[in-house]
């Protein structure tokens, strides 16, 4: 892979996507996974992993946005937020914007956050060297099995479920997050493109609603993840979290004093408003 030529992605059966390279930042195997950064004309500096775009200069506000600020202004009162797995900073970045106490972040791959801050320094933006931030190099699965810690937000930016991510996709995982949560905490997910990837999605619903008083998804459209808009699964301890009504998001996101480039409180309801199909998928 060289400049001038082209990055292609497969993570989808019978599809691909593929990137102009203007420039090769950086490129090597970590511990535990193939690491590419490159420049594209388009989306500026992109880090993709096994072969699968991660995030991007170009686009990654959209991502990390409703990773964090959807169930951190429908909780309201969140002090202690763990991430598992965002290894690039984007969602640590976020959640640090709002007044928690403690920001956690399980990463597996040192590797990645060593990359990210030196190769796309405005994605983490000073996010690992902020004193509410701790950082545990380590398999958030096993984390979460062995904690006795509790959490209000419980945040999953993990990879697809393949390889070293598929672990986080599990019921047992789920349960651990549960048994980790606050009362009226919530969980959110990195999960996948319905058009395309609509078998993980059931399948961690189904383990939601199994565990958890409720549990759905809401969707935003990252343009470099690929087949439209992707969905971020949702549990609770708490249904009412899921409703928040419109005014009090407002409320809570002009009393943040928070910008935002993607997230609205208005875009936070309709996120909720589901396509028949995707309605259909998750029951
Ligand atoms: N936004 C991206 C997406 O939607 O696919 C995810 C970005 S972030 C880079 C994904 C992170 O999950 C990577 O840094 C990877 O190392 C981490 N990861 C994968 N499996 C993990 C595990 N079992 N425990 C903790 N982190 C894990």
């Amino acid at each position: 892979m060289s400049g001038g030529s082209w990055f292609r992605e497969e993570l989808h059966k019978h599809i691909a996507m593929t990137y102009e390279v203007g420039e090769v930042l950086h490129r090597g195997r970590t511990d535990f996974q193939d690491l590419v950064i490159y420049t594209n004309p388009t989306f500026g500096r992109i880090m993709a992993l096994d072969g699968v775009t991660q995030t991007t200069e170009g686009d990654e506000f959209v991502y990390h946005e409703m990773m964090s600020h959807v169930p951190l202004f429908a909780h309201g009162d969140a002090k202690r937020v763990l991430v598992i797995g965002g290894g690039d900073g984007g969602v640590l970045r976020e959640v640090l914007k709002h007044p928690v106490e403690a920001a956690v972040e399980v990463e597996l791959d040192k590797g990645v956050v060593d990359a990210s801050i030196q190769w796309l320094p405005s994605i983490s933006d000073g996010a690992y060297d902020d004193p509410r931030t701790r950082l545990i190099v380590g398999d958030g699965a096993k984390f979460m099995a062995e904690t006795d810690e509790k959490f209000d937000v419980i945040i999953v930016d993990s990879t697809d479920p393949i390889g070293p991510g598929a672990v986080l996709f599990s019921r047992e995982f789920y349960a651990d997050c549960k048994r980790c949560m606050n009362p009226g905490g919530i969980l959110v997910t990195q999960n996948g493109v319905p058009a395309l990837q609509a078998d993980e999605l059931v399948s961690s619903v189904g383990h939601f609603r199994a565990l958890f008083p409720d549990g759905n998804c809401y969707l935003a459209v990252v343009p470099t993840y690929v087949g439209g808009f992707m969905a971020m699964g949702w549990a609770s301890l708490d249904p009412a979290k899921r409703t928040v009504d419109e005014a009090t998001l407002r409320r809570r996101y002009e009393a943040s004093g928070i910008e935002t480039r993607y997230y609205s409180p208005e875009l936070h309801r309709g996120a909720f408003a589901l396509p028949n199909f995707v309605r259909k998928l998750v029951g």
